[in-house]
């Protein structure tokens, strides 16, 4: 951000974790930032809901504790107190595969074996699979010039079993994209980072895990996951009220013009504009300003999903299942794309009678019922899915929350960083504009507080 300037008048564009985090930061360092946001609802993708006395969550259910950016500003704003860790005595998962539950292969860290026996007795993999998983440490892996898809990535190193029932189902899932599109350089440069230095993955992954076993013998490790006691949405509205004063909502900006000094947002004049809207909501106000980057910003893909959740009188379920939930194998044969038994990851989000899952649905067959279907056509089959496999689970629940997300994965396709290159060269071109938020330097909430802190 220009240093030229005083108090340079910034607007932001989107209301969502990467806006508000931009106003917070860019307002300490001295801007006087205005966030413009089109509905009433501060956060974005961040809400949170009461219902039966249970704690529910519509978008993100949790900050991954690896990536400290999103946690380090909850400490700042006093959130401290409001950490809340994941429940890691219940950290399992299972993967959905021909209409049974398959515990994840123990000793894997992400999808990768560090043990042997674990792979040999999984029924998740054939014998074949499990032979050509093992293999990997004894084979060549010749990375191929430029960007790969996860997809290429997991099956040279892996082969294609490990991809539909092991990382696609993992790691697709974090995205809810289609592992044959996602840029794996744009995700997971890691995991690209170990085949460079060691050719294995298996090889690599063991070293990382031996340094990082010396760096926390000391301390005990942290929780994988950590959410936030009154829900996530308490970030957004904490951020939303210490920025009072600098809030725009219902504000539904449409139009940015360039003028010789800055910019204009709807006829108002401003020194910076950030722009914190997925990049497809944002392409078509620059179709004035520049007709290329417009464009650019209209070619990023999406996917949709939905999340629904179930709340369950407790008495009714007969089992209480264990650990974390379920992600389905690939190809998906419903809708149902995963599961958290909530109360199993998070304390203090069930009352005492109640019992809530939250289901993820999306797919191929899910995208025009979440546009525009009616609820049932997503909770019916949704429920029959669940049920089939967990027929534990009551015919009926006592209320249910659908919150879908038209649009809302961004798609990290294949040349990803080279994109998000040349749409800051065309921004650094036009001067005084950025980008920032899930669509551009990755998705996780953390993600976008990081890319808000190095607007300063
Ligand atoms: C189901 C689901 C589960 C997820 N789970 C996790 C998780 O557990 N952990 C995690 O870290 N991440 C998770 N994510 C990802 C994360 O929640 C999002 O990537 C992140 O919240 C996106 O923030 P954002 O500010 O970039 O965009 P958004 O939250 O989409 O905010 C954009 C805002 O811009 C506003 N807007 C749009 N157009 C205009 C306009 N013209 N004028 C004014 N305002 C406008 C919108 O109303 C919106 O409020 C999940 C996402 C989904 C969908």
């Amino acid at each position: 951000m220009s240093e030229r300037m005083s108090s340079p008048k910034t607007a932001i564009i989107g209301g969502g974790i990467a806006g508000l985090s931009a106003a917070w930061f860019l307002k300490e360092a001295g801007h006087t930032p205005t966030v413009f946001e089109a509905s009433d609802h501060w956060g974005g993708k961040m809400v949170s809901k009461r219902m039966e006395g249970c704690l529910l969550e519509g978008g993100p259910d949790s900050l991954l504790t690896e990536k400290p950016w999103a946690l380090q500003l909850c400490r700042e704003l006093g959130l401290a107190e409001e950490l809340l860790p994941s429940n890691d005595a219940q950290r399992s998962f299972s993967i959905l595969h021909n209409q049974r539950l398959h515990p994840f292969p123990a000793g894997c860290k992400l999808f990768i074996p560090q043990k042997v026996t674990p792979i040999l007795t999984t029924p998740l993999l054939s014998p074949l699979g499990k032979a050509r998983m093992l293999m990997e440490p004894f084979l060549k892996h010749r990375a191929p010039e430029g960007d790969e898809s996860l997809a290429d990535f997991t099956r040279r190193h892996f082969g294609q079993q490990t991809l539909d029932r092991l990382a696609g189902p993992l790691l697709g899932g974090i995205y809810g994209g289609d592992p044959e599109d996602m840029s794996m350089s744009a995700t997971f440069p890691r995991l690209q980072g170990l085949e460079k230095k060691h050719g294995s993955l298996v090889k690599g992954m063991s070293s990382m895990m031996r340094d990082a076993q010396k760096r926390t013998k000391a301390g005990t490790a942290p929780s994988l996951f950590t959410s936030l006691k009154s829900g996530m949405q308490i970030l957004p509205d904490t951020l939303a009220a210490k920025l009072d004063g600098y809030l725009r909502p219902q504000h539904l900006v449409k139009s940015i013009l360039k003028t010789p000094s800055g910019w204009s947002v709807d006829g108002e004049e401003f020194d910076q504009l950030v722009i914190a809207l997925p990049a497809r909501q944002a392409a078509p106000l620059f179709s004035e300003v520049d007709k290329n980057l417009s464009r650019l910003l209209g070619q990023q893909q999406s996917s949709s999903s939905a999340t629904l959740s179930l709340v369950f009188d407790r008495k009714d379920l007969k089992t209480l299942p264990t650990g974390f939930g379920f992600m389905s194998a690939h190809p998906l044969s419903s809708i149902l794309v995963g599961c958290t038994w909530t109360g199993n990851k998070f304390q203090h989000r069930e009352s005492k009678d109640r019992f809530v899952c939250r289901l993820f649905l999306g797919g191929p067959d899910s995208k025009t019922k979440i546009l525009s279907g009616e609820d049932a056509e997503l909770i019916d089959p949704a429920l029959a899915a669940l049920r089939k496999i967990c027929p534990f689970i009551p015919e009926q629940p006592l209320a249910y929350w659908l919150q879908r997300w038209p649009n809302g994965n961004p798609g990290y396709q294949l040349g990803h960083l080279d994109w998000v290159k040349e749409i800051k060269t065309q921004a650094n071109a036009l001067g005084n504009l950025h980008f920032s938020g899930s669509s551009y330097g990755g998705v996780s909430v953390s993600d976008c507080v990081k890319q808000a802190q190095e607007l300063t």
